[in-house]
């Protein structure tokens, strides 16, 4: 991303990561390259507000996180953040980027979403707050047209414009909100999670992974 500055172009990317599979993985890389970003952080949420009771802990979720960028590389390209277990729960997007841009003024930051998760924005807690605050990279998943966004976007703050020239929308605090191409790996996380309790070793899910979920027990996982 280019954001005209000196300030490292960080994207924040959220999640339950219950577990962490390889859709999260080459979503992070792909708008990584895609939108020329110095560093993804996956946030894993704590408590996340829409989500029932859990099956792992937080602190297992975040070692199957760093077990798999530790597996793909990463380096410092992509790395994991704790900073919603010293935040208030459940965890809220708004919270997290205000103790963000709270520690510091180095960084530009994006928040990532998938193109699914758009039509929830206006139940967020607080997202006029949170569109005022920060710039958001949404990653197409269903198709929706451009338009539509854009109606999305002004309903929930009436100053964003599309400049055609840059491809994105642009509010009046000069924040920013890009729509790119999806990647979509057809996995997710519910289905990873029924793979192992049905004792199927699920395709996309990182050897590293799988090798914890096996010792720990994990999702009903059973060794026969
Ligand atoms: P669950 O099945 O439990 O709802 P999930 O696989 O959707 O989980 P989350 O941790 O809830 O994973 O998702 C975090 C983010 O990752 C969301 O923004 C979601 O849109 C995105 N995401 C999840 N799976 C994929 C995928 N296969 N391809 C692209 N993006 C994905």
């Amino acid at each position: 991303m280019n954001t005209g500055s000196d300030k490292a172009a960080i994207g924040l990317f959220g999640g339950t990561f219950d577990p962490v599979h390889q859709g999260h993985l080459a979503l992070a890389q792909h708008v990584l390259s895609q939108c020329h970003l110095d560093r993804v952080l996956f946030i894993p949420a704590p408590r996340p507000p829409h989500k029932g009771v859990l099956q792992t802990t937080f602190e297992e979720r975040v070692a199957m996180l760093e077990l798999a960028l530790a597996e793909a590389g990463a380096g410092t390209h992509m790395q994991c953040s704790r900073i919603e277990a010293d935040l208030p729960a459940p965890s809220y997007t708004v919270q997290t980027v205000e103790a963000l841009l709270q520690r510091g003024t180095c960084c530009t930051y994006f928040f990532i979403i998938g193109g699914d998760s758009l039509i929830d924005l206006p139940s967020w807690h607080r997202i006029k707050d949170l569109l005022k605050r920060i710039n958001l990279i949404v990653v197409q998943r269903d198709h929706l047209a451009v338009d539509r966004v854009g109606q999305m976007l002004r309903s929930l703050d009436a100053s964003f414009t599309y400049e055609r020239a840059r491809g994105l929308w642009c509010n009046q605090q000069g924040r920013t909100v890009e729509y790119i191409d999806d990647i979509e790996l057809p996995v997710s996380s519910s289905q990873v999670r029924a793979a192992l309790a049905r004792g199927e070793r699920p395709a996309m899910l990182a050897p590293a992974v799988f090798a914890y979920i096996r010792q720990h027990h994990l999702y009903g996982w059973k060794d026969t």
